[in-house]
């Protein structure tokens, strides 16, 4: 068992179903309930500076939502307290609803769209209609405005957690009446068009989730160049964030110490993912493709860092890429910033695997009192694992001599040791009767993405979402997702909202662990299935093949 704990695998959940406790009464609750989904979406832009200021406006009922830049240069974003009460009327997509007008907003600041030299901008045509007969922006010109900004919000809402699919259709048409807008208007897209954007944002959307979920899973399974190819798509296309920067930057440190080989890489990085299999692979000398492969990484865990000045775990992967590359003085400059990041934040993780990446430069740079006080800290004030392991390293011992299975991190998996009943695993779990994805597929109409180098395919089925890659060597992979609502079970009974604690215990200790935003994940490959927890509950899980 591994428990990993810097690699930020981003894994948006949309947890944010909040169970709708009465409509919200007084001005206050309506601005908690705003503020809260405005953090989650700004935190999700990883932008850190210029962050407008939220207002709900109790006065104006003409804009719905608005953004504009102050006298003294601060930006204000505002929702109408009339379009609040309009989105919350959409019961439990109520702040779906919010987030979906915040994040549209957003998406104009994020382009920093003018009009007419002033920045400002509303959701309704109201105020609009205004600027735009000023700056005499043609149809066409808005509309590319607009749906630039909903799908830049709708990447911020997928982000942030917020499930916006569908939402347009439902929110617009009430907006409009609440506001008296007419629905055809000649200088704004109708409203018919307007929810077409929306419709075809989702769509987009969609299947920039698709890629970007193949590609985090794929890194999950330690096949790097595919997640790569899949998340540089993402990037492509506009989704771009801190967290989508920083996996690039983990599958290309991974791939390139698994290049360089166990003789050389006798540390166990804090971004590792699977250790184990890297101590069993050989020396594949390949050195100009390493060090392509560490720059890139760098590279990326440097874009992250310019998204999110205040982000201590790509500070911390900078670090471990500088300790591969022997750059001592740069991984120890990287290591320290992580951990004074992290300590101040308060992230207990980050910090022990800072503490582990400071020992591992020290004991490069021969400091080996200075490396066994660190890993000793990491060790003893934040129980990290990482540091435990590399305090043996630094002692002399080998890496691939070191017992990683039989200590998993105490109090986590205590659970699994109380197994219930038979721990024999199913051989094999399934979804919508998928049993073996080249047989039982045949026929069926894959949607292809093509990315650089490739494809990347998706398929809706009943209850489930299956993505598929194939890799450089001809390799099949095949990711068979369930969906939110699904009410089967796996071959050992568990079901979405069952606690964690059951899956532990009926199918043991995981193979990996990682914590994710708002729960675990657990990572099995016997059989193959990952289950994805929130809140000490299963959330979803997937089965996955390779042929
Ligand atoms: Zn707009």
């Amino acid at each position: 068992m591994k428990l990993i704990t810097s690699l930020l695998l981003f894994l948006s959940l949309a947890t944010t179903s909040l169970a709708s406790k009465g409509s919200p009464q007084t001005a206050e609750d309506k601005i908690a309930i705003l503020e809260t989904v405005y953090s989650n979406l700004y935190n999700a832009m990883g932008m850190n500076e210029d962050r407008p200021v939220l207002r709900l406006d109790t006065r104006r009922s003409r804009s719905v939502a608005y953004l504009k830049k102050n006298k003294d240069g601060s930006k204000t974003i505002a929702v109408e307290e009339k379009a609040f009460d309009v989105c919350m009327s959409l019961g439990e997509d109520g702040r779906n609803a919010l987030a979906f007008l915040m994040a549209h907003e957003l998406g104009h600041f994020r382009y920093e769209h003018h009009w007419g030299g002033e920045f400002a901008s509303s959701f309704a045509i109201a105020d609009i209609q205004e600027e735009i007969a000023e700056a005499s922006k043609k149809l066409g010109e808005l509309k590319f405005y607009e749906t630039q900004a909903d799908q830049m919000g709708g990447i911020y809402c997928y982000l942030a957690g917020y499930n916006i699919a569908g939402i347009g259709q439902k929110l617009l048409p009430k907006m409009y009446e609440a506001y008296g807008l007419p629905a055809i208007n000649k200088k704004y897209p109708s409203l018919d068009q307007r929810i077409e954007i929306t419709q075809e944002n989702d769509k987009n959307m969609q299947v920039l989730i698709n890629v970007y979920e193949a590609g985090t899973y794929a890194l999950l399974l330690g096949e790097y160049s595919e997640a790569r190819r899949c998340l540089q798509h993402c990037l492509n296309k506009g989704f771009k964030s801190r967290e989508v920067y920083n996996n690039i930057g983990v599958a290309s440190f991974l791939e390139a110490a698994e290049l360089i080989g166990k003789d050389e890489v006798i540390y166990a990085y804090p971004v590792e993912l699977d250790v184990e299999s890297r101590i069993q692979t050989d020396n594949k000398g390949f050195a100009i493709n390493v060090e392509e492969l560490l720059n890139e990484a760098a590279k990326k865990f440097e874009q992250a860092i310019r998204f999110d000045p205040e982000y201590a775990t790509a500070y911390l992967n900078k670090a471990c890429v500088f300790s591969l590359q022997k750059k001592y003085e740069d991984a120890e400059y990287y290591g320290k910033k992580a951990l004074r990041i992290a300590k101040e934040n308060n992230e207990q993780n980050t910090t022990g695997n800072a503490l582990c990446i400071l020992g591992i430069t020290y004991h490069q740079m021969g400091e080996q009192a200075d490396a066994e006080a660190k890993l000793k800290e990491g060790k003893n004030d934040f129980a990290n694992y990482l540091c435990e392991v590399n305090m043996n390293v630094v002692k002399g011992k080998r890496l691939e001599s070191i017992e990683w299975i039989k200590r998993p991190t105490e109090g986590l998996f205590e659970a699994a040791e109380q197994t219930e009943g038979s721990l024999d695993r199913p051989k094999r779990e399934t979804l919508d009767g998928v049993v073996d994805f080249m047989e039982d597929l045949e026929g069926e109409e894959l949607e292809e993405v093509i990315i650089y180098k490739g494809s990347c395919y998706y398929l809706y089925l009943e209850s489930s979402k299956i993505l598929n890659l194939t890799t450089v060597n001809d390799e099949e992979l095949y990711f068979q997702v369930c969906n939110k609502g699904y009410i089967g079970e796996t071959e050992k009974g568990i079901t979405i909202g069952t606690e964690t604690k059951k899956v532990l215990k009926r199918y043991g200790t995981p193979d990996i662990a990682i914590p994710t935003r708002s729960g675990m994940l657990y990572y099995y490959t016997n059989p193959k299935i990952v289950f994805f927890t929130s809140e000490g509950k299963v959330e979803r899980w997937m089965v996955y093949r390779m042929y």
